[in-house]
């Protein structure tokens, strides 16, 4: 368990991560016929048409890969950041939506193993149960530190009301790790473990985006859900400390990983094209151009820089290192801003035949876009970053 001091302005929350248990060639090879059975065939499809690919969510449930961070003990896998760092990473090779849906699930799980109901656990770990974040609200947008939306107990119930702007899985997932205002405790936050059957919720239009097309991150709004009190997740008014502490440095790190997988794919596009495209009447390819060839190296440096940043990360959890909370922080906004690099240069390398949908280049230049924008965004991670770097408070 990493114990690492973050400061945030009220008091110093400590990141929980725990170690694994599971050797990642063992997962990886569990998850590469998942991949090459499933996702990769689904994956255009996916994307073309914008819908949920629920046959690679069920393979990877009967593979026990959706348990992979669960504790064995309930019959889980029992891995830790950098096994789900290596499945992230090459579900994202084959399809970003898939990525980020096993993603959030992950990251959800980690709130739930710590906080949750034993039985859920058990379904997390058998792949009956897939769970998801719903962190942003219309009302506050990215800063998710910030929820808006209410909670009130009521006898041995909870009585929430909210405006969720963006649930990857919406309608898909069997659970939401939600947030809210505190019930009765001061805090700026609390968790609640809300089924997605609850009476209440009503899930909005189905997602039509740039990118990550299938997975369904819709918005979901909440009147009057009843839910039982003890679906509270930790402490009444604890819920940014969890938020931060325990889900963070897995959606950032596995952010990064996600952005990292899409341009290895990016790049091998790019290299398999620039070398078997041929200007015929230069009897050339493109890649005997240097300018071609300058803008591969660049791509491969740039994913490069972000790769060893995110394995360095790892290493600074799993060694409790000070400087984790700094890696944590900066490995999501570096990643991000690589990908978009690498697609767009792979873009140019591609050129008109890139620019048609329905080649892999077109998918993550598009899918790149996402982790900018997904809380923590780029721009509030420079300003936490900065702040961290002057010895300011983050918040
Ligand atoms: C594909 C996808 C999946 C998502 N899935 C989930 C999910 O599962 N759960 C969940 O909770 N959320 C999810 N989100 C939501 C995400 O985390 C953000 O809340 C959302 O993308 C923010 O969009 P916005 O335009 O509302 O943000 P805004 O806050 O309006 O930000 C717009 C822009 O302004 C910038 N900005 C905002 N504040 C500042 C500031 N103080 N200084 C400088 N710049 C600033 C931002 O960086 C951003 O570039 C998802 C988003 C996407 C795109």
């Amino acid at each position: 368990m990493a114990a690492i001091a973050l400061p945030t302005g009220r008091e110093s929350i400590g990141l929980e991560i725990k170690g694994a248990n599971v050797d990642v060639r063992t997962v990886l090879e569990r998850l590469e016929d998942v991949v090459v059975g499933v996702v990769e065939p689904a994956a255009s499809t996916v994307d073309r048409d914008g819908v949920f690919p629920r046959s690679a969510i069920d393979a990877l449930a009967a593979s026990g890969l959706l348990g992979l961070v669960s504790g064995t003990e309930v019959g889980g896998l029992g891995g830790g950041l950098a096994e789900a760092s290596a499945v992230v990473e090459r579900l994202a090779r084959a399809c970003v939506s898939t990525a980020m849906i096993v993603e959030m699930h992950y990251c959800a799980t980690v709130v739930i193993e710590a906080h949750g109901p034993q039985a859920i656990r058990h379904d997390i770990a058998a792949g009956r149960h897939l769970s998801t974040l719903a962190f942003s609200e219309a009302g506050s947008r990215s800063h998710f530190w910030a929820p808006l939306s209410s909670a009130r107990f009521d006898g041995d119930d909870v009585v929430l009301d909210a405006d969720k702007s963006w649930v990857t899985a919406a309608g898909e997932a069997d659970s939401y790790v939600w947030t809210s205002r505190p019930a009765a405790a001061d805090g700026p936050a609390t968790l609640w473990l809300v089924p997605a059957d609850a009476d209440g919720l009503k899930v909005g239009a189905p997602f039509d985006g740039l990118g990550l097309r299938g997975n369904a991150s819709c918005a979901v709004t909440g009147a009057g859900v009843r839910i039982p009190r003890a679906n509270m997740l930790g402490a009444d008014g604890g819920g940014l400390d969890i938020a931060l502490g325990q889900a963070l440095p897995f959606f950032s790190i596995l952010c990064a990983a996600c952005s990292v997988g899409l341009m290895e794919t990016a790049i091998d596009r790019a290299v398999s094209h620039a070398c078997s495209t041929v200007h015929q009447h230069l009897h050339q390819t493109l890649a005997d151009n240097p300018v071609t060839r300058s803008s591969l190296a660049k791509m491969r440096m740039t994913a490069d820089g972000a790769r060893a940043l995110l394995a360095d990360t790892l290493v600074a959890v799993s060694s409790g290192r000070p400087d984790t909370m700094l890696r944590v922080l900066e490995v999501k906004a570096v990643a991000a801003e690589a990908s978009v690099v690498v697609t767009d240069l792979a873009m140019r390398v591609g050129g008109g035949s890139a620019f048609r949908h329905g080649n892999a280049i077109d998918r993550a230049f598009r899918d790149a876009r996402a982790s900018c924008v997904m809380g923590p965004t780029t721009e509030a991670l420079h300003e936490f970053v900065g702040r961290m770097v002057c010895g300011m408070d983050l918040f």
